[in-house]
């Protein structure tokens, strides 16, 4: 029986730097009885192919990608159907899904109708082919604007600020509803902070079809050059320096976080362990917009062309994770710090220019 991995959005930003480190770490090299196959469903609405041959080059190994819409349940399920022969389903990791807070705002109907039915979708799949494994991509945006800092998996949601910010929280809600109907499945909810930075090769990295609204993508892009100038979107916020506070975590320590959270959901199959278990990935610092401009003006020796700005409609104010439940249960560190996040998302930058 050969052993698969199903990835949905495994070109995309996180979802390829996970495709990485499980084909990294799941070979027979490792003390696996054989090399795991990662299967990739991704259709390109946000990625580009090219990730495919990258990921090639660095890791030495091929990915088979569908590019299927996930939205599609008939053609999702010829792909099960066809990789279903002779194979046992590892887990699933689901990232697919669209991710731009101010995009979520101007079209809403898009991010509900592609983020909700993939899930709905991928969920169905995953019970009728008997995956016990699902991974769920989630967000620290279901905390909306909160009082409880640092922010733990029991801090209960609030309001969700924007469209995107509700998919995560109907997601998460779909889950749980789900679980209590497929008894045999086990859950992992990944709530990530705000993943930047790029692959330590610089061979991967961030690298959007649409034009980026994330603040690092457009700090590197400024700084090369491809924009005149960024804006501080708010200077007037109750912070330190009045700019909003986010906890940036590397997007190679999110994969990670993945990979543990396979092997914890596969070391425990036999054991009485929750359904389903929720995990903040943050490193646990808050840094404002300014700070990381200052940081990746220091590691790049650029000055940035910024203007202070307007507040951007659905952004919280202030966040940052407690850690310590990934820290306990999967084993999981971030390793890399807000400097290493700007240096690689900028060696990134100056690859893809
Ligand atoms: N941001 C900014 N200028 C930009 C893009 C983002 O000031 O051009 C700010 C944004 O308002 C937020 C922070 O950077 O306070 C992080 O935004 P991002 O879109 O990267 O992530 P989010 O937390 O919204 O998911």
């Amino acid at each position: 029986m050969q052993k698969k991995i199903i990835i949905t959005g495994g070109c995309g930003y996180i979802g390829s730097h996970t495709v990485v480190e499980c084909l990294e770490n799941y070979t027979k090299k490792n003390g696996y009885d054989e090399d795991f196959e990662i299967i990739s469903i991704d259709n390109h609405l946000n990625s580009s192919s090219s990730v495919l041959q990258n990921i090639e080059q660095l890791t030495g190994r091929k990915v088979k990608n569908y590019d299927t819409n996930l939205c599609d349940y008939q053609k999702t399920k010829e792909i099960f159907e066809k990789e279903n022969k002779n194979t046992h389903f590892i887990g699933i990791i689901h990232f697919a899904a669209l991710k731009s807070v101010p995009d979520s705002v101007t079209d809403p109907i898009f991010y509900y109708q592609n983020n909700l039915n993939s899930l709905l979708n991928i969920l169905k799949l995953s019970k009728e082919y008997k995956i016990d494994n699902f991974i769920f991509s989630s967000s620290c945006s279901v905390y909306g604007n909160t009082r409880e800092l640092p922010v733990s998996e029991n801090t209960p949601f609030g309001n969700a600020e924007s469209p995107y910010a509700y998919t995560k929280q109907v997601g998460e809600r779909m889950i749980i509803d789900f679980a209590k109907t497929s008894q045999n499945q086990k859950f992992v909810l990944l709530r990530y902070f705000n993943p930047v930075g790029a692959h330590i090769s610089a061979i991967i990295g961030e690298d959007p079809k649409n034009p980026p609204t994330s603040l690092v993508p457009i700090i590197t892009l400024t700084a090369a050059e491809k924009r005149d100038k960024m804006i501080v979107h708010g200077s007037d916020y109750e912070t330190r320096d009045g700019s909003c506070i986010r906890d940036y975590i590397h997007v190679s320590d999110i994969a990670e976080a993945h990979r543990l959270a396979i092997d914890y959901l596969a070391r425990n199959a036999n054991r009485k362990i929750n359904q389903i278990e929720i995990f903040n990935l943050g490193t646990g610092n808050g840094v404002t917009v300014l700070e990381a401009i200052k940081a990746f003006e220091k590691v790049s020796n650029k000055k940035l062309n910024y203007e202070l700005g307007e507040r951007r409609e659905g952004d919280v104010v202030e966040i940052y994770a407690d850690n310590t439940k990934a820290k306990d249960i999967l084993g999981w560190s971030a390793k890399f710090g807000i400097e290493e996040m700007m240096l690689s998302a900028w060696k990134w930058q100056q690859k893809i220019l």
